[in-house]
């Protein structure tokens, strides 16, 4: 069965566009504008606020043509109801750029699939190319504004009138982008070699040449598939609301939301902790590193938003021999005959309701055995058992969950892979 955009829309909520209140005054009602995220080529991130784009529903012939343009395969691992489907679209290359168009194509995924998690579930991805097909090459406003090209998608530098902000029409690029046999993600690729792009809710865009620029749709992809918050700030604000939903931001200065993670060293650098500032705001709200992917495109995602992530892809991939592989978390260790040892990491995790599954693979010889244990209020309980296949499913309440991985007979190193609720 076909996803729909509009999952991922809804998905992608972070992201959306806020809406500016009009300041009071005699004037006329002042432009509507909005939030975008502003990159730049060293890797600092901020956000500007812009004129609201129009949005452009597509024209019938937009529609029809969307409809006949062709779709290839950059990589096929299964069928698209089974597996994560990334969809790539180009805008500005013209019927005789489409080779040009996979070359850049190729490169963003080269380089997003070489990045943590992506990389653990290439082998389990789809990635679909939409051959949009432009009647001028390249993109507006480059190099400089006043530059005009007619394409498929609208693309344009100096969006708002920022420099490398990279624009498009949304809503053409979504009815392009279901032409796909299913779309969990879109990254739009312009055909330009100068630095740039734009986090849109439902997708983003980067420049097609220019190398730097792929980071820009791993930071966007933090976004839209793990619901990850920016780990950056606006100085002098204040954070004053809820707790917020996403899980690499909380108000609690103790950090308890990642509490599993807290005191190890981070792929980002340093120690998990609590560190003021996120999701834009300087104060009143904590982020779990230093200076992540979510901060500064030029550094990987930190602990909690790397399991985030990993659930996010891993949840959207089932079936066949890849069930115990494609599960979103991974630990190893090793085992004495008779001995026994916690995970994740000596320590538990926080889950909501919902259902476990883990899967533990044993040297040959030995029998192992996996228990899934709940804190109910004074002690750790045994809810649930792995049968003789390794594996565990048990549906529970929200509640902190360790599994215990225990040798029956034998001694050897394990893997327990898991996925929580
Ligand atoms: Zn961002």
């Amino acid at each position: 069965m076909r996803r729909k955009v509009s999952a991922l829309l809804s998905a992608a909520a972070v992201l959306a566009a806020v809406l500016v209140a009009a300041p009071a005054g005699n004037a006329a009602p002042a432009t509507p504008s909005e939030w975008r995220e502003v990159f730049s080529a060293d890797g600092t991130i901020s956000k500007v606020r812009i004129p609201v784009e129009p949005k452009i529903a597509p024209k019938s012939e937009d529609l029809r043509a969307a409809a006949a343009t062709s779709v290839v395969a950059l990589q096929e691992t299964g069928p698209a109801s089974t597996r994560f489907n990334m969809v790539i679209l180009g805008d500005g290359y013209t019927a005789g750029e489409m080779g040009l168009l996979r070359r850049h194509a190729e490169q963003k995924w080269a380089e997003i699939s070489a990045t943590d998690p992506w990389r653990k579930y290439a082998g389990s991805i789809n990635v679909w190319l939409v051959n949009v097909v432009s009647n001028e090459s390249g993109v507006s406003n480059d190099p400089s504004q006043g530059i005009s090209r007619d394409t498929a998608l609208g693309m344009y530098f100096f969006c708002g009138g920022v420099e490398r902000l990279l624009c498009l029409n949304e809503s053409k690029a979504q009815a392009y982008a279901a032409q796909a046999p299913g779309v969990d993600a879109i990254v739009a690729v312009g055909n330009t070699y100068k630095y740039g792009g734009a986090g849109y809710p439902s997708l983003s865009t980067v420049s097609g040449g220019d190398p730097r620029s792929g980071r820009i749709a791993i930071h966007e992809l933090g976004h839209s598939v793990g619901g990850l918050a920016d780990e950056y700030f606006t100085p002098g604000t204040t954070y004053t609301g809820d707790e917020p939903t996403q899980p690499n931001v909380t108000r609690d200065p103790g950090g308890s939301k990642w509490a599993s993670y807290l005191g190890r060293s981070t792929p980002d650098g340093g120690v998990i902790g609590a560190y003021l500032g996120g999701s834009q705001y300087e104060y009143g709200i904590y982020r779990p590193s230093s200076d992540s992917l979510m901060r500064s495109l030029d550094k990987p995602f930190n602990l909690p938003s790397l399991a985030a992530m990993d659930r996010a892809i891993g949840s959207r991939i089932s079936g066949g021999s890849s069930g115990c592989a494609a599960q979103a978390n991974t630990r190893s260790g090793s085992l004495t005959s008779g001995g026994g040892a916690y995970q994740p990491d000596g320590g538990s995790f926080y889950a909501a309701a919902g259902t476990h599954r883990a899967c533990l693979a044993a040297p040959a010889g030995a029998q192992f055995a996996l228990d899934l244990m709940t804190w109910n209020g004074s002690a750790w309980q045994t809810v649930a058992t792995s049968g003789a296949d390794g594996r565990l499913s048990y549906g529970g309440a929200d509640g902190y969950y360790t599994y215990l991985v225990r040798s029956v007979t034998g001694a050897g190193s394990y893997t327990l892979t898991y996925d929580t609720p």
